[in-house]
C-alpha cells in the first residue's frame, strides 16, 4: 500500500476554524486562555465538527475533547495537543497539533482503511499555564490531586474552582478524567525554538523534554548615597547580582552540558533609583536540562556563586527554591518508530530535545508518548509573529499519519 497523504486544504480549514475564536483583530493574537469564554467556544465549536466527521465525541470533567474513530470498545491510540493559548499567543501553538491529529483520522477514514486499535483524537484543557499548565493531560494521566484542584489559582487570584464553577465544571471532575485504555499517545507540535529552521530541517523528534528549576534569590546589603558611599565600604546587592550572572558561562562550561540553559530573566531592585546604591534585589535563576544530574550540579555551583557574590559585596542571602518540572525522557521505541516512517516517507527528520514543556511529557506517565516538531519561522512562538511554512507542516503530518496508521493497524 503506498503512503497516504493528508489533505492539505482541509487541514488549513481546520485551523482557520480554530483560529476563528479568540481572534484579536488589532494585534493579530489569538486569546483562548485556559477555561475563558473563546476557550470553552472553540470546545464546542471543535467537539461539533468531529462529530458531524462521524467520529464518537466526549467531553471529559476537565473540558479535554475527544474524537474516537474506529472500535467502540478496548484501547486507543491518541494524537492530538492543546486548543488554548497564552495571552496573544500564535495562530500555531496547540491548535496545529489539534487540527494535524483530526486530519489524521479523516484521511484514514476516506482511505477506507479500519483502524484494529481506535485512534482518538484529543485536544486537551489548560496546556498554556494560566493555572500551572498541562492540567488537561495531567488529568487524562491520573496526576492531580484533588488539594491541588482546590488551592490552584491564577496570576489574578482567580481559583481554578470559580472558574470551572462558571464554565460548570467541577474541580473533582479532573479525578474522574483518568484514563487507562490509551496504549500510545501523539503530539505534533511547533518548535518554538530556532534549531530545524538553523539546520534546515523540516522534522524534529523529540527524545526528551527538559525539566525547569527556580532559584528565587534575595540579596540584602544596604542602600546608600551613591555619591557619597566609598566602592570598598559599599553592601551593593547589584554588584552581587551582576557576579551570579556573569558567572553563568563559566559554570555551565564546568558543569552543563549542550542542552543547559540557565537564565536571570527577572529582577528587582530596590530602592531602584539612580543615585542609590541598591540595598537589596530579588532575582530569580531559572535552570532547564533535560539530564537531572547535570540540574543537580549546575543548582549546586550556582549556590556557590551566589554565596561567593554574597561575600564578596557583604550581602545576607535567601534563596527559595521552585521545582517546576523534572526532565521527561521520551519513550524510546515510540521514536524509533517516527524516525524509521520518516526515512520510509523520504523525510529528513532530526532528535532532538524539547526546551519547552508539552502535554506530551505528562502523557508519558501514562503511556509510550511521543512528540513531533516543525519548525518555527525565526524560533518566535508565543507571538502573533509565529508561523510554520505549510509546506514543513505537511511533511510532519504526513509523518503523523503514517505513525497512527502503523500504531492502530489500519487496514482496507
Ligand atoms: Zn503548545
Amino acid at each position: 500500500m503506498p503512503p497516504l497523504s493528508i489533505d492539505s486544504g482541509r487541514l488549513h480549514r481546520l485551523l482557520e476554524g480554530i483560529n476563528r475564536f479568540g481572534f484579536n483583530r488589532e494585534t493579530g493574537g489569538y486569546n483562548r486562555i485556559g477555561y475563558c469564554d473563546a476557550d470553552m467556544a472553540v470546545r464546542e465549536w471543535f467537539l461539533d465538527v468531529m462529530r458531524a466527521d462521524g467520529l464518537a465525541t466526549r467531553r471529559d470533567g476537565v473540558a479535554n475533547l475527544y474524537g474516537r474513530f474506529g472500535p467502540p470498545d478496548g484501547p486507543c491510540v491518541m494524537a492530538g495537543s492543546h486548543l488554548d493559548t497564552v495571552p496573544e499567543g500564535g495562530a500555531f501553538d496547540g491548535a496545529l497539533g489539534v487540527a494535524v491529529a483530526l486530519e489524521c483520522v479523516l484521511s484514514i477514514r476516506d482511505a477506507g482503511l479500519s483502524p484494529r486499535v481506535a485512534i482518538e483524537v484529543v485536544a486537551t484543557a489548560e496546556e498554556e499555564g494560566r493555572f500551572g499548565g498541562m492540567l488537561g493531560s495531567q488529568a487524562i494521566a491520573g496526576t492531580v490531586t484533588s488539594d491541588w484542584l482546590w488551592r490552584a489559582a491564577d496570576a489574578d487570584g482567580t481559583k481554578l474552582a470559580e472558574v470551572m464553577a462558571a464554565q460548570g465544571m467541577n474541580p473533582n471532575d479532573a479525578l474522574t478524567a483518568k484514563r487507562s485504555d490509551v496504549q500510545f499517545f501523539l503530539e505534533l507540535h511547533v518548535e518554538q525554538g530556532p534549531i530545524l529552521e538553523d539546520c534546515a530541517i523540516p522534522i524534529g523528534i523529540a527524545h526528551s523534554i527538559a525539566g525547569v528549576r527556580n532559584l528565587h534569590v534575595r540579596f540584602t546589603g544596604e542602600a546608600n548615597h551613591s555619591g557619597t558611599t566609598p566602592m570598598h565600604l559599599r553592601s551593593d546587592a547589584f554588584a552581587g547580582l551582576a557576579m551570579v550572572g556573569a558567572g553563568i558561562p563559566k559554570n555551565i562550561a564546568a558543569y552543563g552540558g549542550e542542552h543547559t540553559r540557565v537564565t536571570i530573566g527577572k529582577a528587582t531592585l530596590w530602592p531602584n533609583f539612580i543615585h542609590m546604591v541598591p540595598g537589596e534585589v530579588d532575582f530569580v535563576v531559572n535552570i532547564r536540562d533535560i539530564d537531572t544530574a547535570i540540574m543537580d550540579a549546575i543548582e549546586a555551583a550556582i549556590r556557590l556563586e551566589i554565596d561567593a557574590a554574597a561575600r564578596a559585596n557583604r550581602l545576607a542571602t535567601s534563596i527559595a527554591k521552585q521545582s517546576r518540572m523534572e526532565p521527561v525522557r521520551l519513550d524510546t521505541e515510540l521514536a524509533d518508530l517516527l524516525h524509521e516512517e520518516a526515512r520510509s516517507l523520504g523525510l529528513e527528520a532530526l532528535a532532538m530535545p524539547s526546551g519547552a514543556g508539552h502535554d506530551a511529557q505528562t502523557m508519558q506517565a501514562l503511556c509510550p508518548s511521543a512528540l513531533i516538531f516543525v519548525p518555527s519561522r525565526g524560533g518566535i512562538s508565543h507571538s502573533p509573529r509565529e508561523w510554520t511554512e505549510w509546506s514543513d507542516i505537511e511533511k510532519g503530518a504526513n509523518l503523523m499519519l503514517a505513525a497512527l496508521v502503523r500504531l492502530s493497524g489500519a487496514t482496507l
